[in-house]
């Protein structure tokens, strides 16, 4: 058997038939914006390894880090035990975080980020003497993981719901906020959305929290909505003890042309989960952070204590490398960086919009998208690849890139020829 007819046999890839295995290369290494193969070919990784790989593969202050926490010390349980990474790592956090974030929870990924600020909303509620609200209203085209609690508020039809019924908690879903970022807010409130929400909240007393993605839906369908939605969402949560939760994990460090999604807003969440590029894709983490109402509501209720603690919680390569990303993101480089992909992008994009097939074009902060009027098949994407040079795997009808903030003028061009090559073939 060859490396990657094992592959085939053995090895599960993300959201794949192990019947019909899809076509995969070898990667043998990476280094800034580009992967190699092991046939020597070399790929520009427009994906940002699924939006992870924020200042580029292997960057030296990172990985530097990494092998410095790994001589002194790899891991050790955060039961009763702390560690100088986990605690820099913790200010570092709370210096870019909205103030009212104070305390931080850390996990291994995304879904559980998500898990645990569910729980942390289920458990404030019970705590503070509304037991009954255990469930979550979501706007529809969300994405927040594959486990089962983060599963329940993804887009049921996406997520396929119906193939878990039973399984997955039933949640109350309201159509996505429908005033676009780049137009004009509208006040009506029954035309932008915000009356769904407050009807739901009004009919239903079992609401824990409302949870979704500020201004940018990823995996959901890469829409950007107008922050005036959730400014006001937030006094519509607050009049009826609901309480808000930012799933930041792919907004989260400059992705969307600010630190985070919430700066676009002139409000602040009860809970953020953070995820993806928090470590500048180097290594697994994540983590979720809350103000003191909802922790210390936790804390001074029945049992007191937050039912969550991962074995490898805090674990210190993990805080090491996140540590050495936020130092980087200190510099303040990644502003230019994100508004020259996005100045670089809306022009070289621009001659998408009277293509054949495609529906819109859309550009915020490092994240450029290119709509398709049907469905695009991620195969044939892979099989341009070694043509354009550049890695791109597009999904449901979108054809996009996130590159890594670190991407050259000539890189950053080479990446919009193959997102309009892909839009003129697929
Ligand atoms: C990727 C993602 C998650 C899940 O993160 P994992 O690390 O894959 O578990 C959750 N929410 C959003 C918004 C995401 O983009």
């Amino acid at each position: 058997m060859t490396p990657l007819e094992f592959d085939q046999h053995h090895l599960w890839h993300p959201y794949t038939n192990v019947a019909k295995p899809g076509p995969t290369f070898r990667v043998s290494e990476a280094e800034g914006a580009w992967i190699t193969l092991d046939d020597g070919t070399r790929l520009i990784d427009g994906m940002s390894s699924w939006w992870c790989m924020l200042h580029g593969h292997r960057h030296p202050v990172i990985t530097k880090a990494i092998h410095d926490q790994l001589d002194r010390l790899p891991h050790v349980m955060f039961g009763g035990l702390t560690h100088d990474p986990a605690i820099e790592l913790g200010r570092k956090l709370l210096d870019m975080t909205p103030p009212s974030l104070q305390r931080i929870f850390y996990c291994d990924s995304g879904s559980v980020a998500v898990e645990v600020g569910m729980k942390m909303a289920v458990q404030y509620q019970h705590a503070v003497g509304q037991p009954q609200r255990t469930k979550f209203v979501t706007i529809r085209s969300g994405y927040h993981g594959d486990t089962w609690k983060a599963m329940s508020v993804c887009d049921p039809v996406t997520g396929m719901h119906h193939l878990f019924q039973g399984a997955v908690s039933v949640q109350y879903f309201i159509d996505k906020p429908s005033v676009r970022i780049t137009d004009d807010w509208i006040e009506d409130d029954v035309q932008n959305g915000l009356a769904q929400l407050r009807q739901t909240l009004e009919r239903h007393e079992d609401i824990a929290a409302f949870i979704l993605e500020p201004v940018v839906q990823g995996t959901g369908g890469m829409y950007f909505f107008h922050p005036e939605y959730l400014n006001q969402a937030r006094a519509i949560c607050d009049a009826h003890g609901v309480l808000l939760i930012f799933d930041e994990i792919a907004t989260g460090f400059g992705r969307t042309g600010k630190l985070f999604a919430t700066d676009h807003t002139t409000i602040e969440p009860d809970i953020l989960c953070l995820g993806k590029a928090l470590t500048g894709g180097h290594i697994s983490f994540a983590c979720t952070m809350t103000n003191d109402r909802v922790a210390l509501g936790i804390g001074h209720g029945e049992p007191g204590i937050f039912m969550h603690g991962p074995t490898f919680m805090a674990n210190p390569l993990a805080c090491a490398a996140a540590k050495a990303s936020l130092d980087l993101l200190s510099t303040g480089e990644w502003q230019d960086q994100t508004r020259r992909i996005s100045d670089q992008m809306k022009t070289e994009l621009a001659a998408a919009h009277t293509m054949p097939g495609v529906a819109d074009v859309r550009v915020l902060g490092g994240i450029a998208v290119i709509e398709m009027d049907h469905v695009v098949s991620a195969d044939k994407a892979h099989g341009l690849a070694k043509e354009t040079g550049v890695y791109l795997r597009p999904f449901g009808k979108n054809i996009y890139t996130m590159p890594p903030f670190i991407c050259s003028t000539e890189e950053l061009s080479q990446i919009s020829a193959a997102l309009l090559r892909l839009a003129g073939e697929l």
